[in-house]
């Protein structure tokens, strides 16, 4: 059976704590392979490795760093389509799905190799008299990220390309569901240059994740997950001293209104309820639509919906794969169960749905639920499964209030013809990613992700800005050369415009 191994000074090493976890082909459910789950020792290991690499790393010169990342851009676009059928083997999503998560990582990479004009500072010359002040950023040292399943490239590119482009050492902790294409970007980083030490990856469970959440030689810990493990995550390394960035789940609402054009709309919901089997961060999970343009939504919802074709992700023509483990499945499913005793109408019922392949993969086709009301539990949580909630609101300021009653605030959607509706949307709505007909706005690489309350702790979004700012600590130099004989020692705190600066004790 293949073995996922650990990725540590440049090479491939094998686990030494004797753990190990499965690896399934939820096509199948069969496991297809065993994965590493490091101990505390194997983390003080990783982490020696990492301060080791991140000081030369940190003093290399930006222009080289930038190299090793165009180099790494290449490498990743030339294994880009093993690399989607490796994540469609190990997680179930469709190849093409697994290729589209490939590409908006590499634009994050791609971003990273602008890192000699991201990392510019400010200079203000004679600020007073002779002296001039300016800011510069300097790598954090090492820094880790904990990375989910939904997209075990994507997340971590997130994540990776700034932090290494900034100065630093980086240790990834993937997700232990869907461990290898961690090691292909690793074996990229690699090839591409990039010294060893500077890019390690670490395989395991929550053993590792709280070894390296109170490990001293990590600075800076960026998570990516649910949100009661990106909760913990940010109150215990917080606790530590590390600066924390933890973006946790979803429960995005997509709101219709009565002047949409509903063709798009639905086109729009069943592509964001059901791609990747709704495993993603910015799923569509509720539509909230008006009153009078409801039935004839939900008719056309189900109208697609019937129409897709549930299978292996690696079929061609198969719109929907498998869920990534048979115990997610069944939650899922529990959900379906619950519904109707919770009052909501199930108009499709994903257990009913046609399944091309192996009776044995962890499937459950696409489910339509109605009138759910807000008590429900398929409403309430974060289902992460192939799941539509359709509520009926008379307004728009009925269905900004249930938007803005969610805990979770990642992303939301409005769908009209009214630009002064969707201008209210935009301003009013309490969520971090907002689209304008327009169903998953995850963003450009130049523009940060992130969500808002339940769905992001700490106050940095990734990448980005906030990627270059999470990843670097701030520096402002005052600094003065004199010329002539100066003035001596003077107490008093210099006003604007003071003709010479404060000595070395003062301030301004
Ligand atoms: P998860 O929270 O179960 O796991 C995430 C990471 O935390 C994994 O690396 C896992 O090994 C680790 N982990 C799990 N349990 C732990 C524990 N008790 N203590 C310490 N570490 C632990 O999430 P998942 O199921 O892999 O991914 C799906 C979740 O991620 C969903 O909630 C989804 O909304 C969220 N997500 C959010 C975003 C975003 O941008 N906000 C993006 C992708 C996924």
């Amino acid at each position: 059976m293949r073995h996922v191994t650990h990725f540590i000074d440049g090479k491939p090493v094998a686990g030494s704590s004797g753990r190990q976890g499965p690896v399934f082909d939820p096509s199948t459910g069969q496991q297809q392979a065993t994965v590493d789950l490091a101990s505390a020792d194997e983390v003080d290991a990783v982490v020696a490795s990492a301060r080791a690499a991140a000081g030369e790393w940190g003093e290399t010169a930006v222009g080289r760093r930038s190299q090793v990342l165009f180099e790494l851009r290449n490498q990743l676009r030339s294994r880009s389509d093993e690399l989607a059928t490796l994540i469609s083997s190990e997680h179930g999503k469709t190849v093409d799905d697994a290729r589209g998560e490939v590409a908006r990582g590499l634009e994050v990479v791609e971003l990273a190799c602008g890192i000699p004009a991201l990392l510019k500072g400010g200079f203000s010359e004679n600020v007073s008299t002779r002296l001039d002040t300016y800011s510069l950023r300097q790598p954090v040292g090492v820094a880790c990220g904990i990375t989910p399943f939904n997209f075990p490239a994507m997340v971590p590119l997130w994540m990776l390309p700034l932090a290494i482009a900034c100065g630093n050492a980086f240790i990834l902790k993937p997700s232990e569901r869907d461990p290898s294409a961690s090691l292909v970007l690793a074996e990229c980083a690699s090839d591409a240059g990039l010294p060893p030490g500077v890019l390690n990856v670490l395989q395991g469970d929550r053993l590792a994740v709280d070894a390296l959440l109170a490990h001293p030689g990590i600075d800076a810990v960026s998570f990516v997950g649910s949100t009661p493990i990106a909760r913990h995550v940010y109150e215990t390394a917080a606790a530590a001293g590390k600066r924390v960035q933890a973006l946790g789940g979803a429960k995005n609402h997509m709101v219709v209104l009565d002047d949409a054009d509903l063709g798009l709309a639905a086109d729009a919901a069943v592509s964001a309820a059901f791609g990747s089997a709704g495993e993603r961060c910015m799923a569509i999970s509720v539509a909230v639509v008006a009153d009078s343009v409801a039935d004839a939504f939900v008719a056309a919802v189900v109208e697609r919906t019937g129409r897709l074709r549930v299978g292996p992700g690696h079929l061609d023509g198969i719109d929907m794969g498998p869920l990534v483990t048979a115990e997610h499945r069944d939650r899922v499913a529990g959900y379906l169960d619950g519904a109707a005793a919770d009052g909501a109408t199930v108009v499709l019922d994903g257990r009913h749905h046609p399944v091309e392949g192996d009776p044995g993969g962890f499937y459950l086709g696409p489910t339509v639920l109605d009138h759910v009301p807000t008590t429900a539990g398929a409403y309430r949580d974060e289902v992460f499964g192939p799941v539509l909630c359709v509520l009926r609101a008379a307004d728009l300021d009925e269905a900004l209030a249930i938007v803005n009653a969610s805990p979770y605030g990642n992303g939301t959607a409005i769908f009209t013809s009214d630009g002064g509706a969707a201008r209210k949307f935009q301003h009013e709505v309490r969520a971090g990613m907002i689209g304008i007909n327009v169903p998953i706005p995850v963003p450009v690489a130049t523009y940060p992700f992130g969500g808002w309350k339940a769905s992001l702790f700490g106050d940095t979004h990734v990448y980005g800005v906030d990627g270059i700012h999470f990843y670097t600590r701030g520096k402002v130099v005052t600094s003065r050369w004199p010329e002539a004989a100066h003035a001596g020692v003077r107490l008093a705190f210099p006003g604007t415009g003071a003709t010479e600066p404060a000595g070395g004790a003062g301030g301004r």
